[in-house]
C-alpha cells in the first residue's frame, strides 16, 4: 500500500486522545495527513502534537465536548481556519454508562445518547457543511455491532449506535451529489480503556466467541478508517462495515 496515501489533506479525530481514535490519528499522520484531535480536556496533548508531528505533519489539540452544538460549530470554524480545509472527518469520541435497561437511569440514558449520537451529528452537521461547500469530503464514525445487534446491558449504547448508523445513512443520501462520502465502522470488541475494566473471565468468553479467536486491536480499526479516508474509497458510501474478527455473521 502506498506509504502517503493521505498526503495534503487534513483530518479532524474526535475523541482522539487515546484507544481507537489515538491509534487512527496516528495511523493518519503516518501517511501523511495533518491531523486535528478534538478531545474532552487536553491533559496530555502536547506530547500527542509531538508524537504526531514526528511523522512530518502539522498536529494540534482541540479541547471540546462534541455534546455541545455551539462548542463544535466553534471549534470546527477554528480547525477550518488553522488548517484551511477540512478534508476527512472521523466521529469517535464515545463513552459507555452500562446498566440494565429496567435499572437504567435517565442520566444515563441521555448522558450516552448526547456524547455518541448527538456528538456525532454536531460533527457531521458542522464540518460537514464545510465539506458541502468545498465539494469534497470524508466523514467516517465510528458505530458498533453493539448498534446493528443489541447487547444486553448497553440499551444507550446500542441505541446511540444504532443513531449513528441512521445518521451515516443520511448524511451519505445528502451529500452524496457533493463528493462527500460517509460510512460507519462497526468494531467488535477492541482493547482500549473503554474495554478494560471487564472481568477477564468476560473478555476470555468473548475471545472464545471471535471466529478470528482474538480481540480486536486498535489498528485493526485504523486501517479500515484509513482505506475509508483514502481516494481508493471513492465509490463507497452510506456503508456500515463491521471489523469483528468474525463476532458476527
Ligand atoms: P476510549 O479509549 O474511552 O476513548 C474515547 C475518547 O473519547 C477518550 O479520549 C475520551 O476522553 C473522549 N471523549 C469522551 N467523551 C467525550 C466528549 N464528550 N467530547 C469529546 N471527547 C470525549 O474509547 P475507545 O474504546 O477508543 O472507543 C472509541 C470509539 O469506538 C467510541 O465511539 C466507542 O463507542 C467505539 N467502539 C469501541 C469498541 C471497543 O471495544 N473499544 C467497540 C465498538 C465501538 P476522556 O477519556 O478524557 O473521557
Amino acid at each position: 500500500m502506498d506509504a502517503k496515501l493521505l498526503m495534503g489533506k487534513c483530518a479532524v479525530v474526535t475523541g482522539g486522545k487515546q484507544g481507537i481514535g489515538r491509534e487512527i490519528a496516528r495511523t493518519f499522520a503516518e501517511n501523511g495527513a495533518d491531523v486535528a484531535v478534538v478531545d474532552i480536556n487536553l491533559d496530555g496533548a502536547a506530547e500527542l502534537e509531538t508524537e504526531l508531528s514526528g511523522y512530518g505533519v502539522r498536529a494540534k489539540c482541540y479541547a471540546c465536548d462534541v455534546s455541545d452544538f455551539d462548542g463544535v460549530a466553534a471549534v470546527v470554524k477554528e480547525i477550518a481556519a488553522d488548517f484551511g480545509q477540512i478534508h476527512i472527518l472521523v466521529n469517535n469520541a464515545g463513552i459507555t454508562k452500562d446498566g440494565l435497561l429496567v435499572r437504567m437511569s435517565e442520566a444515563d440514558f441521555d448522558k450516552v445518547i448526547a456524547v455518541n449520537l448527538k456528538g456525532a451529528f454536531n460533527f457531521t452537521r458542522h464540518a460537514g457543511a464545510h465539506m458541502f461547500r468545498k465539494k469534497t469530503g470524508r466523514i467516517i464514525s465510528i458505530s458498533s455491532v453493539v448498534g446493528i445487534g443489541g447487547n444486553v446491558g448497553q440499551a444507550n449504547y446500542a441505541a446511540s449506535k444504532a443513531g449513528v448508523i441512521g445518521l451515516t445513512k443520511t448524511a451519505a443520501k445528502e451529500l452524496g451529489s457533493r463528493g462527500v462520502t460517509v460510512n460507519a465502522i462497526a468494531p467488535g470488541f477492541v482493547q482500549t480503556k473503554m474495554t478494560e475494566v471487564l472481568p477477564e473471565d468476560i473478555k476470555a468468553k468473548m475471545a472464545a466467541a471471535i471466529t478470528l479467536g482474538r480481540l480486536g486491536e486498535p489498528k485493526d480499526i485504523a486501517n479500515l478508517a484509513l482505506f475509508l479516508a483514502s481516494d481508493m474509497a471513492s465509490y463507497i458510501t452510506g456503508q456500515v462495515i463491521p471489523v469483528d474478527g468474525g463476532m458476527t455473521f
